[in-house]
């Protein structure tokens, strides 16, 4: 029973523990346990939190057996990717320079997980300050997929990717800036959802880009991925960019797409991002899976477009600079006083050494390319030919996005990422190759738009995403059309898609 419970999603381990068939000690127990056996391998956590989460799940049976009201997700476990702020748990960011920070509050996040009853398992690797697409930038070492150990586990959010594809986490919470929770849920077959911006707060995440972080679900699937969504999202006052709006009822979305009708749904397929001649860099395998995927939306009613978003082509240069350019005003609070790491501070030097001596430490060689090229793009002389430049092109993918959606189409697609886990080391000295498995995810970070990564298949026997993304604050489409897709899937498998590296293992 103890493994079986390992593999179970969100939705069947909360049955399991309402029916009384297992317990919140056993649940975390399990995880635990299995995170003691094969984390070793993986290094998908870098802290695990055994007392306080058996303390919780002790606290949780205690409650149910005395009839007390529960929360929503009262002994679930979760993970929590190292960004998201938590009370008394060491938070790095994956960096050196908050090594030792124990931080004297909780996320807006993981505020409302806890409230909602979940046991925190602890944090999952990342690559430093959320920058990379394969967790190789993590200052902790590398994370694993499951999949194929030799293999990266995609980025930024991978350690919250291999801990739940790797049966360590039923779920987990990632985040995305430029794709971070889409390309590692595609990478290990998970579903993987980046929220309209504003829609889950931001307050007490570390920052990276603060135009463009959102906090979102990593799932196995679709239903629970809208479950987490709706315990995260919602107004929060906490975090000025938060918007005042309800969250939307995501699981009732989730659940109705799990029908398999999308009679009335038009889906646009995005030609640039794998379309005819837009096809450069794009695994043949990836389009092949994407392609499939899309006729099985029109095998489920959907009217399929082709659509044109001829700014998206922008979208990798934008970013790139915007990104960098937001990082670097964020990472200067990391001054070596504040928080974590301090170097050289004996007596002998003035603080602008000691300043340098920590950064030159605490960070590592990405987020140093970053600050560099961040604090250049805003520079006085530069900042209109290419932070300004950047900030306009912004705006025309927002504005493709909308010529697309007032012409009658309900969600657009792409695939996730133009390929499956690429190997370890390939990439992480080649800065710009390491960047292009951004390509397909970063026009919907740019315009602040819902988007959501689901299984679509295998090449080469490695998941493949496909992406699905509407306008803002429509993520219930996310998950309506996700939900269809993942019930085509499972149809046509026999079995759920982590149910085949299950069997595997
Ligand atoms: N890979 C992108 C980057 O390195 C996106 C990262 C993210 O979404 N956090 O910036």
């Amino acid at each position: 029973m103890s493994s079986d419970l390992t593999r179970l999603d969100v939705t069947a381990l909360q049955a399991a523990l309402a029916g009384g068939e297992t317990s919140a000690v056993e649940v975390t127990r399990a995880h635990l346990d299995a995170i003691e056996a094969t984390d070793g391998a993986l290094n998908s956590y870098l802290h695990v939190d055994t007392e306080t989460a058996l303390a919780t799940a002790a606290e949780v049976d205690r409650a149910r057996a005395a009839g007390e009201e529960l929360g929503r997700l009262a002994g679930v476990p979760v993970a929590l990717k190292d960004v998201v702020v938590t009370d008394g748990v060491p938070t790095t960011s994956g960096s050196r320079i908050l090594e030792g920070w124990r931080p004297p509050y909780d996320a807006t996040v993981a505020a409302r997980l806890k409230a909602a009853g979940t046991v925190l398992l602890g944090k999952t690797n990342m690559d430093e300050f959320a920058m990379g697409s394969s967790t190789e930038n993590s200052a902790y070492g590398p994370t694993r997929n499951p999949w194929d150990h030799d293999r990266i586990p995609g980025g930024s959010s991978g350690g919250s990717s291999a801990a739940v594809a790797g049966f360590l986490a039923p779920w987990a919470v990632g985040t995305d800036t430029g794709g971070s929770i889409r390309q590692p849920a595609a990478v290990t077959g998970l579903v993987g959802h980046k929220p309209t911006y504003g829609s889950v707060s931001r307050y007490g995440l570390i920052a990276f880009s603060s135009s463009l972080d959102q906090a979102g679900p990593m799932a196995r699937t679709v239903a629970d991925a809208a479950l987490m969504h709706e315990v995260i999202g919602g107004h929060d006052p906490r975090d000025s960019t938060s918007i005042d709006a309800p969250a939307a009822p995501y699981v009732a979305a989730a659940q109705q797409g799990a029908q398999g009708d999308l009679t009335g749904t038009v889906v646009g397929v995005v030609r640039e991002l794998g379309g005819e001649g837009h096809t450069d860099g794009y695994e043949p395998g990836v389009l092949e899976a994407f392609r499939a995927g899309v006729e099985q939306l029109r095998a489920l009613g959907a009217e399929v477009r082709e659509v044109s978003c001829p700014s998206f082509d922008l979208a990798l240069a934008a970013y790139y600079l915007i990104a960098p350019s937001e990082a670097s005003s964020n990472l200067s609070r990391f001054d070596g006083v504040r928080y974590g790491l301090r170097v050289g501070d004996d007596g002998s030097r003035d603080l602008d050494e000691v300043m340098a001596l920590t950064r030159e430490q605490g960070f590592g060689p990405e987020v140093k390319r970053r600050i560099i090229l961040g604090t250049y793009a805003l520079s006085a002389g530069y900042y209109e030919a290419y932070y300004g430049q950047a900030q306009k092109v912004r705006t025309l993918i927002g504005r493709d996005f909308l010529t697309a959606f007032g012409d009658g189409v309900d969600v657009l697609v792409s695939p996730t990422s133009p390929s499956v886990a690429f190997p370890i080391g390939q990439r992480v000295d080649d800065p710009l190759a390491m960047y292009a498995a951004d390509l397909c995810t970063l026009p919907a970070s740019l315009a602040g738009l819902p988007a959501i990564s689901v299984p679509c298949g295998l090449s080469e026997g490695l998941p493949v995403g496909l992406q699905v993304m509407a306008p803002a604050l429509a993520d219930d489409r996310c998950y309506r059309v996700g939900a269809a897709l993942e019930a085509a899937q499972d149809a046509a498998r026999g079995g759920t898609f982590l149910g085949q590296l299950a069997a595997r293992a």
